[in-house]
């Protein structure tokens, strides 16, 4: 199945690969604790760009500035042109950077009705209008839930489209996250520990999904994951983080073997942590 990015009668977005997503100098300060210490990092139009780390390096801190939620102390955060730092988390969504978050997975409603929370944000009729139920809005609010159903399909999730979250496996429900968050045709896909507290079946279908998105979709992703196997068979680039600070950066390959990645998740350097 071939979808294309901006089906529907969504806002038209522009077409091609998205614009580079470009991470300059960030610091986060909480209360006395660096959280991030000026971290750069860019993530290359169409790759997947992982950023690892212990627990507490900061990656959950980082999704937060990219997506609006905290304002860096210094630093600057770019999609293409535009400036993302500082704006608030529905500009930054408008512009083409869509997230998941790491410890929340739906339990209310279909798995329609939270997609179409995620196409509400493209919708242009407001709420009035849907209320009265006007014929365009109706066609539109119909092209959305069309859209919907195509990214159910991409994400695993096409025969659960009427299924109550709440029936569904644990991997399917983390999916319907990943799935919401598709449906703000995005050109950034940024997923907090997509994986966690899945098995190993559930990791390989979702591994399949990202795999599939991306080669759909042609979006970027940017992946926190713990899962080193995921890590390694997805992404193009690595950016690892310790205590706030970027320790290292490369290919998987560079990363698995590189001294000061080893020494932070094993506290001595010399095996893999894959
Ligand atoms: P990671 O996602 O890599 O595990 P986080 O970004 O969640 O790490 O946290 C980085 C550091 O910042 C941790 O020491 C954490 O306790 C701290 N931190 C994160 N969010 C807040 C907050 N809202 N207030 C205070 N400290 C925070
Ligand atoms: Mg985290």
């Amino acid at each position: 199945m071939k979808l294309r990015p901006t089906a529907g009668p969504a806002p038209v977005r522009p077409q091609g690969p998205p614009p580079e997503l470009s991470v300059r100098d960030v610091t986060v300060r909480f209360a006395g604790l660096t959280a991030l210490d000026a971290v750069s990092f860019t993530v290359a139009p169409g790759s997947v760009h992982a950023l690892i780390g212990p627990n507490g390096a900061g990656k959950s801190t980082c999704f937060n500035v990219l997506s609006g939620l905290y304002r860096p102390a210094s630093g600057q955060v770019r999609l293409g042109d535009a400036a993302l730092t500082g704006l608030a988390p529905h500009r930054i969504a408008a512009l083409g950077v869509a997230r998941t978050f790491q410890n929340i997975v739906t339990t209310e409603g279909t798995v329609a009705d939270n997609l179409m929370l995620g196409r509400h944000v493209l919708s242009k009729a407001g709420f009035a209008a849907t209320a009265l139920r006007l014929p365009a809005v109706s066609r539109e609010q119909r092209a959305h839930l069309d859209r919907a159903r195509e990214i159910a399909e991409l994400t695993g999730l096409g025969g659960h489209f009427d299924t109550p979250v709440g029936l569904l496996s644990y991997g399917d429900r983390k999916r319907v996250e990943l799935a919401r968050a598709l449906c703000l045709e995005p050109r950034v896909l940024l997923l907090d520990e997509p994986v966690a507290g899945m098995n190993g079946a559930e990791r390989a279908r979702t591994a399949e999904t990202v795999d599939a998105v991306r080669a759909e979709l042609g979006l970027s992703v940017v992946l926190v994951e713990h899962d080193m196997g995921l890590v390694m068979r997805l992404a193009d680039e690595v950016t690892v983080l310790d205590f706030g600070r970027r320790i290292a950066h490369g290919s998987p390959d560079e990363i698995r073997r590189h001294p000061d990645v080893l020494r932070a998740y094993l506290g001595t350097p010399g095996e893999d942590p894959a």
